[in-house]
């Protein structure tokens, strides 16, 4: 090599150095902001938060949890938080905390305008309960959290069919006080209609009624990344296997009426840090 082609050499080292620490100044400079899409949300929807001017995730909290925050293509970190579908109405805040610095924003809760289904059971039908196999597997696979985003842009509806129950549906069991809600849109069609998966993501469990799934039934959870997981319940058939990467409007099942269900039809749900959201926000946006 050559002292002139050494010293140019050098000099393009210094400069990508220049610019390296140049873009990490500026990163550092920036004051860290929490942001939200909004500040009043209804029960069963979700507040968007950005934190910006940060290296690591702060610390998030709403309604006394604490939410894992995701980094997102632009460096900004961000949390999808689910306001429960029961969760009273009335004020609360959002926090975003590290070592030097915190802000909250207050934000409201408000009624959703669902309707209390009164729904009496028998004492056969009241007794079943899900296994705990069933729970316990189901719970798990909700609460998956990946650090990858494997979604992009809206979801599709994952069968076509009459929507015979809304999300959010409040529910009264023998004339108790409301105890549940309906925690996914109902889709009724006829058995074998195919169910398309409404989104890219990665299978993370498969369920049978045959092996301990009685309530469920024939069961699909797939993880979409960053905390959003969906799930589908009463299946005919089940195509897929857990691992498997599946793609929006790849086929992952059909309709059937396994499990506790009066006729065939998928239940979908979506879930945020496996708090179940109204499905439907996601086909309209995209997140
Ligand atoms: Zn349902």
């Amino acid at each position: 090599m050559t002292t002139a082609s050494v010293a140019r050499k050098t000099a393009s080292i210094l400069l990508v150095l220049l610019l390296l620490l140049g873009t990490a100044r500026s990163a550092m400079a920036e004051k860290p902001d929490l942001a939200l899409d909004s500040t009043t949300r209804e029960q069963g929807e979700f507040f968007i938060a950005t934190v910006t001017g940060l290296d690591t995730p702060p610390r998030l909290w709403f309604d006394s949890t604490l939410y894992t925050m995701f980094r997102q293509p632009d460096g900004s970190f961000r949390a999808l938080l689910p306001v429960k579908a029961l969760q009273p109405p009335g004020r609360y805040a959002v926090l975003a905390i590290n070592d030097t610095w915190k802000e909250k924003i207050p934000v409201q809760v408000t009624l959703n305008d669902m309707p209390v289904q009164k729904i009496w059971l028998d004492k056969k039908t009241s007794g079943l309960r899900a296994t705990k196999d069933e729970k316990r597997r189901v719970k798990e696979g909700l609460s998956t959290r990946s650090e990858r985003k494997l979604w992009s842009g809206t979801f599709m509806m994952p069968a076509q069919g009459r929507k015979s129950s809304p999300f959010g549906v409040k529910r009264s069991y023998n004339g108790a006080p409301v105890s549940s809600y309906h925690k996914g849109i109902d889709i009724a069609a006829p058995q074998g209609t195919v169910i398309r998966s409404p989104a890219s993501g990665k299978v993370v469990l498969t369920g049978y009624e045959s092996k301990t799934f009685h309530v469920h039934g024939n069961t699909v959870l797939i993880d979409h990344g960053h905390a959003v997981t969906s799930i589908y319940l009463h299946m005919h058939d089940i195509l897929v296997q857990p691992g498997d990467i599946v793609s929006k409007g790849d086929p992952i099942g059909t309709i059937g009426s396994t499990g506790i269900s009066t006729g065939p039809h998928l239940h979908w749900g979506v879930y945020l840090y496996g708090t179940s959201v109204n499905p439907e926000l996601f086909v309209r946006n995209a997140y």
